[in-house]
């Protein structure tokens, strides 16, 4: 049997493959690490490069309605006044007095107590507790030499308000009227009391984020299209869509300025369970109205019959590392082959980070000249990689963890008569085909729609 569905992955399995091939591993390192903070090694860069590319082609290359931002992380610090950060972005903590921990107030079942880690969590009789108190999630640094309340600036804790700033400039040379879009990707900063589950909550984290304009009268189509649509990206780029789920907002946790929010939900291996990839929420015309007051500005729009009014704004905000940690987690896959078993990362051959791995059979007789011939031509295209140390079964399995779909293997026969086999991460067969064919075989198989063979097992 070659291929088999698996529901072995867990958590740790994901952990320690990341970290194994240098994809995702603990910053700091050699200081004994920082609590929940991580970099991302060659292959976690290329996935998350693949990812953020997939979101950026569906919004800019795909439709003619969207336009990039780049903004900068520090804005102006009244910008946080009047998006309701300063006052508003805070989570209720309590203190416990032995062993000084920080809780969030709604989160108290994670709590144990650090100085009697056998008693109940949180409310144990050891632990003596504080009342709430509301902590503000963002990071505070200042501009210039001077430290003084003058000089008390913000990390944004999301990318969206910088597009909110520009939205007049963008009216101006982006010659795009509503309804039309405004996206970035970038990293945000929270001080989150309780980063957990590897990459899913950090600190530092990038996202993709995407502020919609629309005349108020077609927010909310808009926002039932934008589900759908952001939805629809996460099955295409492979999830399982027994995985995923679109989940509305209860009326008590939408936040101030939502008439409608969406959650797009990834089902996480073990006690995670279902938790937000990205959120889709109709904002109305609060963010552009707070903008306006409070810079003195006219952020209305003037449409072609002379109306104006202040777009509504329907925003789909996503995490790249979130997105990236799914993606990995559901294209894991164990199989056995030969009575060994192998892991394999499935993944949708656009997010792959190295599509071909180029290996010669062995050191010798030319072959691995000619595979390096080979593997130049076909860097001009895609991430191809050469490989060749050790046995070639090794080289497939580790082609295989990092998801590689297709190998190509020189052997003797190629040097007499110009062709390779083309070995296929999923199916497992090879095919041998002439080297003048390789680029145009393998654009080809790029291009083809792809299904992960786990919806068919
Ligand atoms: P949560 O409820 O999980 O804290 P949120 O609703 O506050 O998330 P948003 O403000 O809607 O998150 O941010 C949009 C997206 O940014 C989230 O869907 C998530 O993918 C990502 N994100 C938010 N906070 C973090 C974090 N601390 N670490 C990693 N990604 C994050």
């Amino acid at each position: 049997m070659l291929v088999t569905i698996t529901d072995k992955v867990t958590m740790d399995k994901i952990v320690s493959l990341a970290k194994r091939r240098g994809f995702v591993f603990p910053a700091s390192e050699i200081y004994g690490g920082i609590a929940n903070t991580y970099d991302y090694g060659h292959y976690g860069v290329l996935l998350k490069n693949n990812v953020k590319g997939q979101w950026w082609k569906a919004l800019l290359q795909e439709r003619d309605d969207v336009v990039a931002l780049d903004s900068a992380i520090i804005q102006h610090p009244r910008t946080w006044e009047a998006s309701g950060h300063l006052a508003g972005f805070t989570d209720p903590l309590i203190d416990c007095r032995v062993c000084k921990r920080r809780f969030r107030a709604d989160k108290l079942e994670d709590a144990v107590c650090g100085q009697k880690p056998s008693k109940q969590p949180g409310q144990g009789p050891d632990c003596d507790l504080t009342d709430p108190r509301e902590f503000n999630l963002m990071f505070k640094t200042q501009i210039g030499p001077v430290a003084d309340d003058g000089s008390v600036a913000y990390l944004r804790p999301e990318t969206a308000q910088g597009i909110f700033l520009n939205f007049k400039q963008y009216l101006q040379f982006s010659r795009k009227r509503p309804p039309f879009g405004i996206a970035q990707v970038g990293k945000s900063f929270r001080n989150e009391i309780t980063p957990a589950n590897f990459i899913f909550r950090t600190r530092e984290f990038e996202q993709m984020e995407m502020e919609f304009f629309v005349p108020p009268d077609e927010a909310e189509e808009w926002h039932k299209y934008w589900c759908q649509t952001r939805y629809d990206w996460y099955v295409k780029l492979g999830i399982r869509p027994d995985h995923l789920r679109l989940r509305p907002h209860d009326p008590d946790e939408l936040s101030h300025y939502s008439s409608a929010t969406s959650d797009v939900e990834y089902l996480y291996p073990g006690s995670m369970d279902w938790g937000e990839l990205e959120g889709i929420a109709n904002r109305g015309n609060f963010d552009l109205t707070q903008h306006a007051e409070h810079s003195r500005q006219n952020l209305e729009y003037v449409d072609p019959s002379g109306a104006r009014y202040l777009p509504h704004v329907i925003e789909p905000a996503g995490g790249v590392d979130r997105a990236a940690l799914a993606f990995l987690i559901d294209a894991y896959d164990e199989d056995e082959i030969e009575g060994e078993t192998r892991t394999v990362l499935r993944l949708h051959p656009a997010l792959a980070p190295v599509k071909v791995a180029v290996l010669p059979l062995v050191r010798k007789d030319g072959q691995p000249e000619l595979a390096r011939e080979i593997v130049a031509g076909l860097r001009e295209q895609m991430q191809a990689e050469y490989d060749e140390s050790g046995a070639i079964g090794k080289r497939y399995r580790r082609q295989d963890e990092i998801g590689t779909p297709w190998a190509v293997t020189v052997d003797h026969r190629s040097l007499e008569d110009q062709t390779v086999t083309v070995r296929d991460r999923d199916s497992l067969t090879q095919e041998r085909i002439p080297i003048s064919q390789l680029p145009g075989e393998l654009a080809k198989r790029l291009a083809t729609p792809w299904r992960s063979p786990k919806l068919n097992a």
